[in-house]
């Protein structure tokens, strides 16, 4: 493989996902033109995709192919209505989503949220708090917190319990109730190599970072701060800041453009990072990103929409391909290192904005100028102004 040439297994899965990907690929195929890269790229089927063809959601033939891929372009699985008639632990979310994640070690979640001013309509905050457009990005660390600490369990409790401690014949009852318990537990490594992320990522960006956690309470906080402020002095240009995790939720809704980057552990992650895509007010413009190791210069990573496989609008052509498109944009950024080529695939969405071209969930009839229009229609716009 020369400098120029990455390895990409592209997975659309179920519902829309064959739609949006179709048209990331061919954007990706105008960047390859316009930048002189050679992006090879193999498709191959996942979720109920996966099942139909090999009778598995992720099939054995994918999973090598992505062994031998440098990054995973993933579009979205699972179907309601098939879901429920097999066995929890072989359908598609399950068995082929969360197995990449543990199988490629994706322990960075990066979900970057923007509101271009535009599309002022679709975010539910009134226009003044928006600023000049909402532009953030939430790292959120994926494997490790309160989701996977030790020990993790739920017991029955019995206990002896004095009725009245004044009877004098010490009269007692047996109390009987279950007991949950999760345990947050992050090393230092785990915490250190977070923060490379996120300390990189802003330096990609407006070089702010707002660390998240509530050392106030958590002995899991007073570590995250003491590690965090110690990776910062890596990265003496990215402005850094702490803020706990209440305050981090009440200031997205007031003023949610003084956030660049947002890191955080992952829980705190998977809340803030839902209240923040509430903010850009479609799941059709959310792309993310869950990274794994790097080597030899290339992060390997899994890049997908936000969204699910949306039925209610499958085979259609009314689904926003920008989430998945810009999936496409974060995989040469943080994969392949190639920003020049990610930029001008943002710039290029922010085209087909500003030229009017909406998919039905960003379009108003109040927003002069605005052409609602399909999925590939958007897709074509995308890859012309690349
Ligand atoms: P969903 O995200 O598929 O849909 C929620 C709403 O958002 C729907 O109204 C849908 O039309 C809309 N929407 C989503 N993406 C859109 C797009 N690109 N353009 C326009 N509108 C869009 O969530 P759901 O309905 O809860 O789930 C449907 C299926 O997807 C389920 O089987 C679920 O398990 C699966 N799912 C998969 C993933 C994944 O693969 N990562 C994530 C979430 C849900």
């Amino acid at each position: 493989m020369s400098e120029n040439s990455f390895n990409v297994a592209a997975l659309a899965g179920d519902g829309i996902g064959p739609e949006v990907m179709a048209e990331a690929l061919k954007v990706l195929r105008a960047v390859e033109g316009r930048f002189g890269v050679t992006l090879n790229i193999t498709e191959a089927p996942v979720g109920w995709a996966g099942i139909d063809a090999a009778g598995k959601a992720l099939p054995d033939e994918t999973f090598e192919l992505c062994r031998n891929s440098n990054a995973i372009l993933f579009g979205s699985v699972g179907l309601p209505d098939r879901d429920p008639t097999i066995p929890k632990e072989e359908r598609p979310e399950r068995a082929a989503l969360l197995r990449l994640r543990k199988e490629f070690g994706l322990f960075a979640n990066l979900r970057p949220v923007t509101l271009p001013k535009q599309l002022a309509h679709a975010c539910p905050l009134k226009p003044e708090r928006q600023g000049e457009g909402i532009d953030m990005l939430v790292v959120r660390e994926l494997t490790g917190g309160m989701y996977f600490g030790q020990p993790k369990t739920t017991e029955l409790v019995t206990q002896k319990d004095s009725v009245n401690p004044e009877d004098k014949k010490k009269t007692r009852r047996i109390l009987r109730y279950e007991r949950a318990i999760d345990t947050m537990v992050y090393t230092e490594p785990e915490i250190e190599r977070i923060a490379h992320v996120g300390f990189k990522a802003a330096q990609l960006r407006r070089k702010k970072l707002t660390s998240i956690d509530k050392a106030n309470v958590l002995e899991n906080g007073i570590l995250w701060r003491k590690v965090v402020e110690r990776v910062a002095k890596n990265y003496p240009d990215v402005k850094l800041e702490h803020m706990f995790v209440d305050n981090g939720a009440m200031q997205m809704m007031l003023n949610p453009t003084q956030f660049d980057v947002m890191l955080c552990e992952n829980m705190f992650g998977d809340i803030l990072s839902d209240e923040a895509a509430a903010l850009a007010g479609s799941l059709g413009m959310l792309p993310s990103a869950s990274l794994g190791n790097t080597e030899a210069g290339i992060t390997f990573g899994l890049y997908e929409p936000a969204g699910g496989t949306a039925p209610d609008i499958a085979g259609k052509n009314l689904a926003n391909p920008i989430a998945q498109i810009l999936s496409s944009a974060m995989m040469l950024r943080y994969s392949f290192g190639l920003n020049e080529a990610a930029n001008a695939i943002d710039a290029a969405v922010s085209k087909a904005i500003s030229d009017g071209c909406r998919t039905g969930d960003i379009f108003s009839s109040h927003d002069p100028g605005a052409r609602r229009i399909g999925t590939s229609e958007m897709g074509d716009a995308i890859a012309a102004a690349i």
